[in-house]
């Protein structure tokens, strides 16, 4: 109702408030970084542009404040309209002051007394180990600046953790799969998995089939609040040999003679 007849200003006074001294808006960085990185933690310095408060003015746009001239220190103008309705007397925030009722007699030229000045700003950020994809980080008071000599806003530092060749993360918990060889997985062997500190020996045992899952219990990703870790899931995938040697050959041709797999199949109907 109030837009439709032009009183916007005149009521609740939420425009006068908005020209007070109000906190200044958040911002968003968005950062990449490697997996190994959000699983040990990082420090990395961002530049963000931003407004920051006026160097020259110390943020008060100016010097010589006195009473809005145009407005008398009301902070609002009015105006007599008649319409097919009557006649409305209606009130705009005062353009001078911007609803304040004070206006700056000698302007900054820096700023042009907004008391706050565009800025390109280098800023640390420390990324605690643990961090996800997605999660993002609050630096209080590091977004823009306010106007007239208000709070600044935050700034969310987003970050987005890059894939592994070798690794997949779910929460704290990390999967990787092995390849490893018929007679491997047949006679049993010692593996060196990767982790995420340098490789571990896992103990293959004889008769492992592929899909066989091996947990590594606490080769995991740190917790971000807490001190325990997630373990490493190795999943190994028993690999068909390709393009044998005439030798493997005969001697998988020997092997199948040994095998009783046709009895084996026999069993499922
Ligand atoms: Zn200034
Ligand atoms: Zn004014």
């Amino acid at each position: 109702m109030g837009d439709l007849f032009g009183f916007g200003g005149a009521f609740g006074g939420r425009q006068q408030r908005k020209s007070a001294p109000r906190r200044g808006s958040d911002l968003r960085f968005d950062l990449n970084i490697p997996f190994e990185e959000a699983a040990f933690g990082t420090e990395r310095t961002i530049e963000v542009e931003r407004l920051e408060q006026c160097g020259e003015c110390k943020g008060a746009g100016g010097s010589g404040e006195e009473t809005c001239y145009q407005c008398k220190g009301s902070g609002v103008t009015g105006k007599t309209q008649r319409t097919p309705f009557g006649i409305f007397s209606t009130q705009t925030t005062c353009g001078k002051c911007g609803g304040s009722g004070r206006a700056i007699r000698n302007p900054c030229k820096k700023c042009g007394g907004l008391g706050i000045v565009r800025a390109r700003k280098k800023i640390k950020v420390k990324i605690p180990a643990g961090i996800d994809n997605g999660n993002h980080l609050r630096l209080g008071g590091e977004g823009n600046s306010g106007a007239k000599g208000g709070p600044a806003g935050d700034l969310f530092v987003v970050v987005f953790v890059e894939p592994h060749k070798l690794f997949k993360r779910d929460g704290v918990d990390i999967f990787t799969e092995m390849p490893i060889s018929f007679s491997e997985a047949a006679l049993g062997t010692k593996l060196d998995v990767p982790t995420l500190d340098g490789a571990a020996t896992v103990k293959i045992p004889p008769g492992t089939q592929s899909g066989t899952i091996f947990r590594l219990k606490g080769k995991g990703i740190r917790q971000l609040r807490g001190n325990g870790y997630g373990d490493l899931y190795a999943k190994v995938i028993v690999e068909t040999p390709r393009g044998m040697s005439r030798k493997q050959r005969e001697l998988f041709e020997e092997i199948k003679k040994e095998e009783n797999m046709r009895e084996e199949r026999k069993r499922f109907f």
